[in-house]
């Protein structure tokens, strides 16, 4: 055997004699053999001495890393150094004289996949899962991937995995494998056996770029159908359109053409504001959990054991998590009552999911295990982690964190779910504020992978990182803040409702608003929300506000009115809007624009006719502004941090990246000036809550971006 290393693709020589040796080309580039420039070269290489050895009869390309290569460089894609392109590698292997064979000991991704599809045979073990998940990064695979999946794997299918980015079993890819072992152990062995076969046989050089697509398989119609079948999800997104295009091409063209088009949406695909945004997103997620607060040597500490006060709404669905993760959790409340109900809808919870086949009832019975309940804080004195979710009053906290500090053992961590109320006051309550941290979730707490871990001013950085990478481990995704009124998320939503509100009052009627904002990429329009949330939340919320809103009496006006008429939305069948017994379908209604225009005439506002684009500013500015205050304040340790928790928290399109990026995208002297213009022309509302951040002013005026900061 003749061994030497390429640096990130090795190359070494099986010798069986009788010009019947093997080259081994080994993708060696950690940690997910991404397809580097470094790997591009070194395959190059290794190809062309392969074909260049006499004695050389087949190639394998494989790899020694967990991963069969999980596809492009993503950090390349920034200015990266492009030579030589990947499919110019793909093109020496499809086009090379003697038979390649790929063998996927893992997984492969996006462009690990496109090196497998343009090899002569692939061979790997039934489980073994594969993908082209570039629509999630606003692309299409761009190395023929769309050419090649749809004549191994056949239109429809290959149509799904493009669109979709969701990767398959091997074992349901027939026509992608040559060979699908069932063990992967045994792959190496078999591997080999399947390549001397292809040389015995005579080495037969199987082209994917040759196989012809039957058009029977593809009719017009199956792309119709499948355009209406993804409308919904797709909606405001620019590449799964192109990545259906790209697909369309693959059956109506030959090959080199179907790979030039490809070449052409791809370049389209790359140039657009949507890419651009879900790039941003997909770095910002990983950006999150990147926080100056701990390093590597900071301490964690164990979490074996949680405890969790309150079984309501919050309480079940965050201790859901933690069963789900297989951690044990003990839940209090007061009364035994409230208990039981707590834990049966958590059972019901389970056995929903169970009958849509999401787990079998043995996993039901598993995770219910995991749930005990108490009434008795002495229960809890072993909890490593205890998540208090009583009611949203200071008072009620504090008498639950005094009940903690002389139960808990020393180093148990002691967090509150808290949406709006000061975390260091609850803090107080204690002798071990160091211990005590805010971890809020958001509901349903059990389906929402956004967790705000709130730090106090005196919460130790190793309850910080414990606390972060805990989240890791129940699926979610933290986001560190600072603590203010509603944090990150809810502060910056505040304004959402209140211009939503006042906009009304000046004449817009709710499904117009609503429409705007659905428009914009949102799951539903603001008043949706309210109906859906019930507009006895924000009502509350505001009773407990004065301080803040007192000063504007047209404050939400309208949403108090429907309140007080018992119009708290959909669970009372009206709000904003009417429903129907047992639907959720919002119908306008003409009584609550009748209440606008009262109220508009009692407070002096003029009703006149609004624009879209005016809708639009309006709720979505002063909530990027709100954005520019938390940043400049620290609230947000940077401006990725805020789109994370908007597309985790409260849907924003994600092909807008989050409301920062959105705002960086237009450009902030576009912000900045509108706000300047509302501040400027709605009166004494626009003094009130059109004040550009000061921060806001200053990136405009520099043309800068928040992102630069
Ligand atoms: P909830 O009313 O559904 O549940 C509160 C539970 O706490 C009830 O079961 C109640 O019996 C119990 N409880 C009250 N006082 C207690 C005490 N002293 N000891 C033990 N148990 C006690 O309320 P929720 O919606 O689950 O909200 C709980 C917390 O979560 C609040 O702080 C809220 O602000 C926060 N939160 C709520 C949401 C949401 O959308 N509902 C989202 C994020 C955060």
């Amino acid at each position: 055997m003749t061994q030497n290393s390429m640096q990130a693709v090795a190359y070494e020589v099986l010798e069986q004699g009788n010009n019947k040796n093997v080259a081994l080309v080994w993708m060696q580039n950690p940690p997910v053999n991404a397809l580097s420039k470094s790997v591009r070269v070194g395959l190059i290489a290794a190809i062309e001495q392969a074909l260049s050895d006499d004695s050389v009869a087949a190639i394998v390309i494989s790899s020694k890393q967990t991963l069969f290569s999980g596809g492009a460089d993503i950090s390349e894609f920034s200015g990266g150094d492009f030579e030589p392109p990947l499919p110019k590698v793909l093109d020496l292997i499809e086009n090379a004289s003697k038979p390649v064979i790929a063998v996927l000991n893992g997984p492969a991704f996006g462009g690990g996949l496109e090196v497998a599809l343009s090899c002569h045979y692939r061979v790997t073990f039934a489980a073994n899962k594969v993908g082209l998940p570039e629509v999630n990064l606003g692309i299409l695979p761009g190395a023929g991937g769309t050419q090649r999946l749809p004549r191994l794997a056949g239109v429809a299918q290959a149509l799904d995995m493009i669109v979709s980015g969701r990767p398959v079993a091997a074992k349901k890819l027939p026509g992608v494998f040559d060979l699908v072992v069932e063990q992967a152990e045994s792959l190496l062995n078999e591997a080999m056996a399947f390549c001397n076969k292809v040389i015995n046989d005579g080495a037969i050089i199987k082209r994917t770029s040759e196989v012809t697509i039957d058009p029977n398989t593809a009719p017009a119609e199956l792309f119709t159908q499948y355009r209406q079948g993804i409308a919904k999800q797709a909606r405001g997104f620019f590449a799964p359109e192109r990545c259906i295009q790209a697909v369309e091409a693959a059956v109506s063209l030959p090959f080199l053409q179907g790979l030039d088009r490809e070449g052409e949406l791809f370049m389209e695909c790359m140039a657009s504001k949507e890419a651009r945004a879900q790039q941003h997103f997909f770095f910002a997620e990983r950006a999150a959990s990147h926080v100056k607060d701990y390093d590597k040597t900071t301490p964690t500490r164990d979490i074996r054991k949680v405890g969790i006060i309150g079984a309501g709404t919050m309480g079940g669905g965050i201790a859901m998590n933690f069963a789900n993760a297989g951690i044990p959790v003990t839940m209090l409340e007061l009364k035994q009552d409230a208990l039981d109900k707590g834990l049966a809808l958590i059972r019901k919870n389970y056995e929903n999911s169970a009958k849509k086949g999401k787990l079998s009832l043995a996993q039901v019975e598993e995770r219910m295990a995991l749930l005990g309940g108490s009434t008795s804080y002495d229960d809890l004195s072993d909890v490593d982690l205890v998540i208090e979710a009583v009611f949203e009053k200071m008072s009620v906290k504090q008498e639950v964190f005094k009940s903690l500090d002389a139960v808990c053992k020393p180093g148990a961590i002691l967090a509150s779910n808290t949406s709006t109320l000061d975390l260091d006051e609850i803090a107080a309550a204690t002798t071990r504020p160091q211990d005590v941290i805010g971890l809020h979730f958001f509901s349903p707490a059990n389906v929402m992978k956004l967790l705000e871990v709130v730090k106090g001013e005196k919460t130790s950085a190793d309850v910080i990182k414990t606390t972060m990478m805990m989240a890791k481990k129940i699926n979610k995704v933290a986001v560190l803040v600072g603590v203010c009124f509603g944090f990150v998320g809810n502060r910056m939503i505040e304004s959402y409702g209140r211009e939503a509100n006042r906009l009304m009052l000046e004449g817009a009627n709710p499904e117009h608003v609503d429409k705007v904002i659905y428009d914009f990429g949102m799951p539903m329009g603001p008043f949706t929300m309210g109906d859906m949330a019930g507009q006895d939340i924000g009502y509350f919320v505001r009773q407990s506000r004065q301080e803040f809103i007192k000063h504007d009496p047209s404050y939400c006006v309208i949403a108090d009115r429907l309140v007080e008429q018992g119009r708290v939305g959909l669970k009372a069948g009206k709000g904003a809007y009417l429903y129907a017994e047992g639907s959720r379908v919002p119908i306008p209604d003409p009584a609550v624009t009748a209440i606008a225009k009262q109220e508009a005439e009692r407070l002096g506002v003029e009703q006149r006719n609004i624009s879209d684009q005016e809708i639009l500013e309006r709720i979505i500015f002063p909530l990027i502004n709100e954005g520019a205050l938390i940043l400049e304040e620290g609230i947000a340790a940077k401006s990725s941090d805020i789109d994370v928790i908007y597309v985790y928290g409260y849907g924003f399109p994600v092909y807008r990246g989050g409301p920062m990026q959105y705002a960086d995208e237009i450009g902030l002297k576009t912000v900045y000036d509108a706000m300047c213009k509302y501040r400027d022309e709605l009166g004494e509302h626009g003094k009130n809550w059109f004040k550009p951040a000061p921060l806001l002013k200053k990136l405009a005026e520099q043309g800068k971006r928040f992102s630069d900061l």
